[in-house]
């Protein structure tokens, strides 16, 4: 779909076509498996140091504390469950938001069923985590926190800086979910001081099928499979040497191009903003005004269902969400929304629109064009009315 207005790359983003070009080699090249000795293998090996190389870079990390994996779930379900197990002479008890993605909550709700104990810490209206629940739930017996750094529903951006503080001070591992964040903006894990940061290559024009998990150097953690002795006995399997290439350049262009991507996303977000909160009656904006990412506008229209409006953008061919690609296809309520106390009728009117590199003034100005004759539309036919 040439003419296609994509605004859902919080979902997912095309993958940069230098990434494809730099990955092909390695399906019919030098494709020979990277534990081989011979000279095709080589290549492979090599490469996905270079590559290592290249996303410890970004984070600011050692090589030697990147682990690939095989996509952002794996990366959160590693170290929640590898770092939960590897404690647990220490005790069961992990701390995280109600905002996570499901890779972290549905990884924690696995533990409970394990005998562990998980604290879910509320958020504010603009779904910040609440710290004096945070250190008032603090045990003897806590062993993890995890909380993500970027909301992937509304863009909020959460102190993690100081929740690491916190977590460091307790003597207790912190976790943080990068996946909204790494390429997008500064992700720094020593500046941050987190010991475990999750990322995915299909957020940030990498390939899918890979992610990547950092594992400061004395992090006790344990492997969730097992097998060969691949990534430094860490993650057995043999390695998608392509995607992990991919990755590689994704990262380098990042540490390029963010800075310029963020400014030109933002003005363009906040064009968007502005043009439907000045054509569209009661609409809210969900989220922080200011530490929010720079390409995600999140808002509640309403007196109409989200789904409504995403069928009738789509007929106009453009591509958005109402809330997470996940949760799209149930019917309850983002639970990130409703745990920013949004009404779950409300929450029902969300529409999520995530703004990436191929973005021009004209597709915003178009869905400022298209949108409000659709919610008047549907607010005609609503049983939901105002009324
Ligand atoms: N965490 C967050 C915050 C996400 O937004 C996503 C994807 O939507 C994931 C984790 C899962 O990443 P992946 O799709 O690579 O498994």
């Amino acid at each position: 779909m040439d003419d296609l207005i994509y605004l859902d790359h919080n979902a997912t983003t095309p993958t940069d076509p230098r990434v494809v070009e730099a990955m092909i080699p390695y399906f019919n090249k030098s494709y020979g498996n990277p534990s081989s000795i011979y000279g095709l293998a080589r290549e492979g090996e090599k490469a996905k140091e270079a590559a290592r190389e290249k996303v410890a870079k970004l984070l600011n990390a050692k090589s030697e504390e990147i682990v690939f994996t095989g996509c952002g779930t794996e990366a959160d379900n590693f170290a929640i469950k590898g770092g939960a197990f590897a404690n647990r002479k220490k005790g069961n008890h992990i701390i995280t938001s109600r905002i996570e993605h499901h890779a972290v909550l549905n990884a924690c709700k696995w533990l409970e069923k394990q005998g562990f104990k998980v604290s879910y810490i509320s958020v504010d209206k603009y779904g910040f985590l609440n710290l004096d629940e945070l250190k008032g739930s603090i045990t003897d017996k806590t062993i993890l926190i995890t909380i993500m750094h970027a909301n992937n529903e509304v863009g909020t951006i959460e102190s993690i800086r100081e929740i690491a503080g916190i977590a460091k001070d307790n003597g207790i591992y912190m976790h943080t979910d990068a996946v909204q964040t790494v390429g997008k903006i500064p992700v720094d894990v020593n500046e941050l001081g987190v010991d475990l940061l999750s990322l995915s290559g299909h957020k940030f024009y990498g390939p899918k099928g890979v992610g990547a998990l950092f594992i400061r150097k004395g992090t006790r953690i344990d492997s969730l499979l097992h097998g060969g002795h691949h990534e430094g006995k860490k993650r057995a399997g043999t390695e998608n040497v392509p995607g992990i290439v991919g990755l590689g350049v994704a990262c380098e262009l990042a540490m390029e191009e963010k800075e310029e991507e963020e400014k030109k996303l933002k003005a363009l977000r906040d064009r968007l903003e502005e043009g439907l909160i000045r054509s569209i009656e009661d609409v809210i904006v969900n989220g922080h005004p200011k530490m929010r990412l720079s390409g995600t506008l999140n808002i509640c229209i309403k007196y109409i269902e989200g789904e409504s409006m995403l069928l009738q953008l789509d007929h106009e061919g453009i591509a958005a969400s109402s809330g997470s690609a996940c949760t799209s296809a149930s019917l309850e309520p983002s639970h990130v929304l409703t745990a920013m106390g949004i009404s779950p009728v409300v929450a029902h009117g969300s529409l999520r629109f995530s703004l990436g590199r191929s973005n021009t003034k004209e597709d915003i100005d178009r869905v400022i064009e298209v949108l409000p004759p659709i919610v008047k539309r549907l607010r005609e036919m609503s049983p939901f009315g105002k009324d």
